[in-house]
């Protein structure tokens, strides 16, 4: 590879000239030439004007990084050429006396690395050319402002960092200019740069480079060229910056990409009342509004927009903020200047056919634009832009829908803690955004208090080590929910998603004393009461309130009509993971076409029903089993009833029972006594039971079909319920299609033992209810099928697929078995996996297709080969993730089933798919 690009850069073109509606490169060369360099030359060539310059290459980069900071032969030759038509347009010349031509030099990678890499501005000015500037500009101090600017610079990015000089902390040499030029302001009593008059900034000058040679024990170049290809080295260098590659780790960005540079003539927006400096955006980026939103300042540089130190104005009316509606936009001051802008902004849109973030100068009232680049907007701008743009002709449909990244729509499903307030909060901690959106509240430590706390109208977030299903209640009360420990499928993370509930997990750096309800977190303490706000969309916890913004989709036509074009296009079925009728219901209004996945466990968690549910599991005897299962069996059946309800006409997909079953015991001493008071036994019984039961390794123990096996009432009871509950609502004219799923198969064997159980009873209802024959009584048809989590079974999935008239890949547990990382326990080395890029993603978030996707592929095709019409859905956690989408669309599922929140994102996610794919 790295002989490949030495052979290519010394042989081919690496100087592309721009300019003066002319340029030799374009925006498709961004490989090359990098963002900035492609849109520059495109600009040119679209007629724009920009101050005329050259880019140097990202090959010659990467020779530069390969040969130890050598260039191609030939470069400087090629350079010099595109340099003398640069200065043929401007009419001066680089390092004149009388007609200087000054340069910046500019870094450009393919994608934006934002303030990763070094520039260095004013290069050329030197004690020879600074007069003949003076002459030009007609204002000595503007240029011994520059000159100082130059010499603080270029010090600091070329003599020091790219040098490789690590100076100590606050002794680098940009440090000690500044706090030169701090005791000069002290010595007169002046606090602004701008106070500062011609004289001191001439003694000023000096005094950094007296400084500089003292400290970097150099002189600073006063060769114009010579501050020329220092600046081009040391841009080239900052590719390989502690910033930049920290920043590509991040990002993924690969390292051999390499940076382009760009020499652009200097153009100066502090020249005076007639120059100006400003940024702006073709259209509004946090509503995404077709207005023209920007700013500016009179007579400054382009950092002084950014620095925030004068406040900046609007370039137009609708631009105006509370700060800056008292000051005349650039509409009022320059009229005929801001025309020329916004004919530029309608041909760049016109053009790129997207919103642009464009930076722009104006020099002695001409006009120059420094950059253009597609520009960055929230979920909500990102939806009416991609489909207004669609309405006026810019972008196709699904053009229109590739816009919109389906984690955007989170930003307009749930709250969102308001992101200013965000940007000067006091963030407390970190964890992983298991459950996305804002929240706001209350430091709770129990489920009971969150509870109670909640019913006394206070908003809460409960905060523990981790939860469990006892929590539940007080989970479901909490605004949000806040663990230490815990991964992204860990229980906290599961419930809240399936909620649309803010929730982050895994947040390592809390401390939690639940007995004492206190919690230290980075040198921090917090208690109960104290507030905090949640981002989980993010995994950030900040101390205190922070605004929140309200979602509400129904009322946005735009995501609407966007959603729509979504449904159109796309191949796969949306399904929800949905365990009551509100999760149902909630998800069918987000567009869900069926159920994927009832997790019947939730169900017996329930005031009304664990103590039936603890009595079944400590009876001794099957009667004793059987006599619980009824007290059971009523309740399960007003469940199904509520779903069916609520999904007339769709599928409904519900589970047997799949947890172990201690997990529904108690574990305290208070509710083991409780417990044996309710049953008459002894504590040392319940005791017993809870220690028999108990399992090394649960999640591989007694679960799944293999309690059906062993205890065939469960199934049979919850079959009879389902398809009483199905017979129910038949009667009352509801169409139900529900699809019983056994779990945790793992043979063909285990499969058929229990659909012989679960069809026997259900032809037992069917016949006994005489839900045979027309109309309202017509007979029930129901399906069974299994699971596919355990890769046993997608090995095995012809043989399987014999006895399953569906499919649906659990790929929660099928990444726990085929990875062999405990679901429960990922959390404690997944992070440090992250990070040393040991794994590229989390894969219980993001589906693994090397490995664990082969055997949902292989299970597709095996499964199909004998049963050719096999129905094949996935209803892990990985079903609501647009990369996995992506990867079920292509092996040919049938449907995607998740979390109510997530079908929005889903749909979107599936059209996505089926555009991409179709390319
Ligand atoms: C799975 O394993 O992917 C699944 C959906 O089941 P659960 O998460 O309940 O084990
Ligand atoms: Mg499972």
């Amino acid at each position: 590879m790295a002989k490949k690009v030495k052979a290519s850069a010394s042989s081919a073109k690496r100087v592309y000239f721009f300019g003066d509606g002319k340029a030799e490169g374009n925006a498709k060369m961004k490989e090359l030439l990098g963002g900035k360099g492609a849109n520059l030359a495109e600009m040119s060539r679209l007629g724009i004007r920009v101050p005329p310059g050259f880019t140097v290459t990202t090959e010659v980069c990467t020779y530069f990084m390969n040969t130890n900071g050598k260039y191609p032969k030939g470069l400087k030759e090629e350079a010099e050429t595109a340099l003398k038509k640069v200065e043929k347009i401007m009419g001066a010349r680089f390092g004149d006396a009388q007609n200087p031509l000054l340069f910046s030099v500019r870094s450009g990678a393919r994608v934006s690395m934002p303030g990763m890499m070094e520039s260095v501005l004013n290069i050329g000015l030197n004690e020879t050319t600074s007069p003949g500037l003076i002459a030009k500009a007609g204002n000595e101090r503007f240029v011994y402002d520059a000159y100082r600017r130059l010499i603080m610079m270029y010090s600091d990015v070329v003599m020091e960092k790219a040098a490789g000089i690590e100076p100590k902390e606050g002794m680098g040499i940009r440090q000690q200019l500044e706090s030169q030029m701090r005791k000069m302001k002290d010595a007169k009593g002046v606090k602004d740069d701008t106070e500062l008059d011609v004289d001191d900034l001439k003694k000023l000058v000096n005094i950094f480079k007296k400084k500089v040679k003292q400290v970097l024990k150099k002189d600073f170049p006063d060769d114009p060229y010579d501050q020329l290809w220092g600046a081009i080295s040391a841009v080239f260098q900052s590719w390989n910056g502690k910033r930049a590659v920290a920043y590509r780790r991040i990002e993924n960005i690969p390292n051999d990409w390499g940076t382009a540079v760009n020499v652009q003539t200097m153009v100066f927006g502090n020249m005076g009342n007639d120059s100006a400096t400003g940024v702006a955006f073709t259209r509004d980026p946090a509503t995404g509004e077709d207005k023209f939103y920007g700013e500016f300042l009179v007579n400054a540089q382009g950092e002084d927009v950014v620095a925030g130190i004068r406040t900046p104005q609007a370039i137009n009316a609708v631009s105006k903020t509370e700060a800056s509606k008292h000051l005349p936009s650039l509409e009022e001051l320059m009229p005929a200047l801001y025309k020329q802008l916004a004919k530029i902004r309608t041909k760049l849109e016109e053009h790129y056919r997207d919103m642009q973030d464009i930076e722009f100068t104006i020099q002695d009232g001409k006009l120059f634009m420094l950059q253009t680049r597609v520009g960055k907007r929230n979920g909500t701008a990102a939806v009416r832009m991609a489909v207004d743009m669609c309405e006026q002709g810019l972008i196709s449909k699904e053009e229109a829908i590739l816009r919109v990244k389906p984690e955007q729509l989170d930003e307009l499903l749930h709250p969102m803690l308001d992101p200013r307030a965000e940007k000067s909060a006091e963030k407390l901690a970190g964890g992983l955004p298991a459950g996305p959106g804002g929240a706001i509240g209350q430091i709770v430590f129990t489920a009971d208090d969150a509870d109670a706390w909640a019913k006394a109208g206070k908003k809460v977030v409960l905060v523990r080590d981790e939860t469990s299903p006892e929590d539940v209640h007080g989970m479901r009360a909490a605004q949000a929910i806040l663990t230490a420990k815990g991964g992204m499928t860990s229980h906290a993370a599961l419930v809240a998603r399936g909620w649309g509930k803010c929730c982050i997990v895994g947040c390592g750096a809390l401390n939690i004393s639940a007995a004492k309800k206190v919690l230290s977190v980075n040198g921090r303490k917090l208690h109960e009461g104290d507030w905090i706000s949640l981002n989980g969309t993010k995994g950030i916890v900040y101390d205190g309130t922070l605004g929140l913004l309200p979602a509400d989709p129904e009322k946005n036509v735009h995501y609407k009509k966007l959603m729509s074009w979504a449904d159109k296009l796309r191949k796969l079925n949306i399904r929800t993971n949905a365990d009551n009728p509100k999760d149902a219901r909630a998800a069918r209004n987000f567009g869900a076409e069926g159920i994927g996945l009832t997790r019947t466990e939730h169900m017996f968690f329930g005031p009304d029903r664990i103590a039936a549910m603890r009595q079944m599991i400590l009876a001794d005897d099957e009667a004793g089993r059987k006599k619980a299962l009824k007290k059971l069996l009523p309740l399960q059946r007003r469940d199904f009833i509520g779903i069916f309800k609520v999904m007339d006409g769709l599928p409904v997909t519900i589970r047997t029972l799949d947890p172990p079953l201690h997990e529904f015991l108690p574990n305290d001493e208070a509710s083991q006594k409780e417990m044996a008071e309710q049953m008459g036994v002894s504590v040392d019984t319940i005791k017993a039971k809870v220690q028999s039961l108990h399992e090394l390794n649960p999640m591989l123990g007694h679960r799944g079909c293999r309690l059906g096996i062993t205890y065939p009432e469960i199934t049979a009871m919850q079959v009879q319920a389902i398809i009483e509950a199905a017979c129910h609502v038949t009667k009352q004219g509801v169409k139900v299609l529900p699809e019983i799923m056994i779990p945790l198969v793992g043979t063909k064997a285990e499969l058929e033992d229990q659909r012989k159980l679960a069809v026997d009873t259900a032809e037992m209802v069917i016949n006994k209810t005489g839900a045979r024959g027309t109309g309202h009584g017509a007979r029930v048809k129901y399906l069974v099928g299994t699971m596919i989590e355990i890769p046993r079974a997608a090995i095995t999935a012809d043989q399987i697929a014999e006895v399953a008239e569906f499919f649906s890949f659990g790929t929660n547990d099928l990444t726990q078995m085929t990875f062999g990382y405990s679901r429960d326990d990922a959390g404690t080395f997944l992070p440090d996996y992250l990070s040393k890029k040991i794994l590229p993603a989390e894969p219980f978030q993001t589906l693994d297709q090397e490995g664990v996707g082969q055997l949902v592929d292989m299970g597709i095709r095996r499964g199909r080969s004998s049963r050719p019409d096999l129905k094949v859905g996935i209803c892990g956690e990985h079903g609501g993730d647009p990369k996995s989408i992506d990867f079920c669309h292509r092996v040919g599922m049938n449907y995607v089933s998740c979390s109510p929140f997530r079908v929005p994102i889903a749909r979107l996610a599936a059209a996505r798919a089926a555009i991409e794919n179709k390319k």
